[in-house]
Parts: C-alpha cells; structure tokens; sequence
C-alpha cells in the first residue's frame, strides 16, 4: 500500500456505485488509516421503487458508509436529478474543484471511462478536468460496459469482500438488482483475484497514475 497516499475521494454518481465499484477498496484503506471520503450525486428519488420512502437512498447510503468505516462527516451528499446529471455538467465540476479544494484528496475512484451510464459518463468525464494533477482509477461496474480494461488491482482478503457485501447490504430498496446478490459480488471478486493471482481483488481503469 502507498503510503503517501492519506486522502481518497470516492466518486458515486448514484449512491451505491462506490460500494460496487471499490466497497473491498474502501475497506482496505480504512483498515490501513487512510481517510476516505465519499461523494454522492445523486439520490435517485426518480428511481425508487414503489412503497419506498423517496428519501430511501440518502437513508441507506449513509447506512452503508457507515458499515464501511467511512466517517459520517465525510459523506457528501448532492441532490441532483437522476439520470441528467448532464443537464448541470459544469455545476458538477464546480463541485469536484471544490472538493479537490477542500479535501486535497490523493487518489480518485469514480466510474470508469467507458461507463455507459450517462451520469456515470458525466461525472467521470468532468472527474478528469478537475483532478488533473493527481492518480484517478476507474471502478468495473460489469453491468455498465462493453469493453472495460482490468489495467490495476487492488489484492483484498475475505474480510474487505465481506465488509463489502455488510454495506451493500445497507441497500434494501435495491435488493431485486441481479447484481446485489452476495454469490455474484463473491464471484466477481474471485474472478478478479484470479487474474492476479490471488484470492480476492478489484480492478480499475487507469486513468491517471501518479507516482510520487
Ligand atoms: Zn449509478
């Protein structure tokens, strides 16, 4: 592990990408005593399901972040329309210099560049004007892309896919994606440790990669 690297800002265009794209990630960082922050564009109020509260997923992520170990006070939150986050492109980047201000964060995980989300798309496009003196990792969202390149990994232990799945857990009102249940996000991680050799991993796009 870097140990230059003290500050990490995770990118979520939406409230529980964070904790697919790099939940082990995060996990690992914390244990070392790295400080993480996380940052949310979205709560989707648009995108709840029926008999949910609208406020649902500003409820679970903070839940989530917190089964994680990321403090509560370095959660920020944004409230933006789901799926047109392009529509506020340049509000978005005001925000990302502000929290690169703010935080002087070291490495950046947001959506890969070859998301094909729109607010995925958005968010990480803008992530790189802002960020640009500092290393960026893309995070696999495999539901999302055609192509993504499994550049960098990240080894984990059982405990970091555990400590994933405990948050992710978090997302109740999201239960029904595919995606959510605990024999893929195992799979997906053993595929990825496979790769490299080990148990356990997740991977990135490099984006940028600063070495210090
Ligand atoms: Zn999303």
């Amino acid at each position: 592990m870097d140990e230059k690297i003290e500050r990490i800002l995770v990118l979520a265009p939406h409230t529980d990408d964070g904790e697919f794209g790099c939940g082990g990630s995060i996990a690992k960082f914390i244990e070392a005593g790295k400080e993480v922050f996380y940052a949310a564009f979205s709560t989707a109020e648009k995108s709840v399901p029926d008999g949910w509260p609208k406020d649902i997923l500003e409820t679970e992520v903070r839940e989530a972040t917190k089964r994680i170990g990321i403090p509560p006070a370095n959660l920020i939150i944004y409230k933006y329309e789901v799926r047109k986050l392009n529509y506020v492109r340049q509000e978005i980047l005001e925000k990302l210099v502000k929290l690169k201000k703010d935080l002087s964060p070291q490495l950046i995980f947001m959506p890969s560049q070859n998301d094909l989300h729109q607010d995925h798309q958005t968010v990480a496009t803008e992530a790189v004007r802002a960020f640009k003196q500092v290393t960026i990792l893309g995070y696999e969202l495999p539901w999302n892309t055609i192509t993504f390149h499994t550049q960098g990994f990240i080894k984990l232990e059982k405990s970091h896919i555990q400590k994933k799945i405990l948050a992710l857990n978090a997302y109740n009102s999201q239960s029904q994606k595919a995606y959510a249940a605990e024999d893929f996000i195992w799979g997906w991680a053993k595929t990825r440790g496979t790769q490299i050799g080990t148990e356990y991993a997740e991977t990135f796009e490099i984006t940028r990669w600063v070495i210090e």
